[in-house]
């Protein structure tokens, strides 16, 4: 059976073919037109729909990196179904270099306003990712990147989803080849029902995982790690998914699956000075660890000591670098509480 061709806007794509198309979304204070900007790649052969959304927080624009390369990589002549790609889900964020909208309304975090309900550009971006991204979507993957100077290794599922869903998308994650997977209270609890993983898990009941590999600032050969770590995941979920065929790159042999999560980030601002640089993501950390300092830039003194709460994998870190109360510096994965691990 030939596969037929992809509409979405007023665009139709045909099959084995790659296309860059724009949805207009509003027009701004300043008169410009909003859109957004989709990577199609529809497949020969028909087979689901997985989207991929990046930088809906504008200062996470990493994942730009990989998503690029992938899109130029990938060939939709060997392709079952269709890639839907949009490199920057919150234009006028990364415009800013801000993780939220620059705006004075209600919705300033486009993670927490799906499906957009409201008049707000973030609603309204929302809004057309909801109707045509995630409405026509089987998987979804949101990548939250790091913003510059952090860097995370986790896939975020919902455990609260429908529940074969919630399944389904720890198989994903699993193949994926994430060390580290937090299965948790996402449309009950973080980030939400409102968030993308919360609706298209928990109102579209489609597989959804948060895939956060890495950070910018942290120098070229990690940074070429987690971005061809990015692509590598996105590929073996693409394979289990029956999109594509191929040798996959080999997973770690103990995958963590985890509950409870503890950020350690300072409660004071200043200077971080990091203990555990980015290529120590995913080690095992004892608690009571010192894994890092805040230091006065005005008087040199250490303010705050950041020390690991309880034993774990490390799954974000930060550089040296200036830090506000509550900014990124470290994450610890509990391996305790409601931890298992999955042997390969
Ligand atoms: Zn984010």
């Amino acid at each position: 059976m030939a596969e037929p061709s992809f509409t979405i806007g007023a665009t139709d794509v045909a099959p084995g073919a790659r296309q860059v198309v724009t949805l207009p979304v509003t027009t701004g204070l300043n008169g410009a037109a909003l859109n957004l900007t989709v990577h199609v790649v529809h497949g020969a052969r028909p087979g689901p729909t997985l989207a991929l959304l990046s930088t809906l927080h504008g200062g996470e624009w990493f994942s730009i990196l990989p998503l690029r390369r992938l899109v130029q990589e990938e060939d939709p002549a060997g392709l079952a179904g269709t890639l839907l790609v949009v490199p920057v889900a919150n234009p006028p964020a990364l415009g800013r270099l801000l993780r939220n909208a620059p705006d004075r309304t209600d919705s300033p975090d486009m993670n927490r306003v799906f499906p957009g309900p409201l008049a707000a550009t973030n609603d309204q971006l929302a809004a057309v990712v909801t109707k045509e991204i995630l409405a026509r979507s089987s998987c979804l993957i949101d990548l939250h990147q790091g913003p510059w100077g952090a860097a995370f290794r986790d896939i975020l599922i919902p455990d609260d989803a429908e529940p074969i869903a919630a399944d389904h998308a720890e198989r994903l994650a699993l193949a994926f080849g994430s060390p580290i997977i937090r299965r948790a209270p996402v449309v009950k609890g973080f980030p939400g029902p409102r968030s993308s993983i919360g609706y298209a898990g928990g109102v579209l009941g489609i597989p959804a995982m948060g895939v956060e590999v890495g950070g910018a600032g942290f120098g070229a050969a990690l940074e070429e790690g987690w971005i061809q770590a990015t692509i590598d995941g996105i590929r073996a979920v693409m394979a289990e998914l029956g999109m594509v065929r191929g040798p996959m790159p080999e997973r770690p042999t103990r995958q963590l699956v985890y509950r409870k999560s503890h950020r350690v980030n300072p409660r004071v601002g200043g200077l971080l000075r990091s203990r555990f640089g980015g290529e120590r993501l995913g080690e095992a950390i004892a608690a009571g660890t010192l894994l890092g300092e805040v230091l006065s830039p005005y008087t040199n003194e250490v303010i705050e000591e950041l020390r690991a709460p309880a034993d774990g994998l490390l799954f974000y870190t930060a550089r040296d670098y200036p830090v506000e109360p509550g900014g990124w510096a470290f994450g610890i994965a509990d391996t305790q509480e409601g931890a298992r691990w999955v042997e390969a």
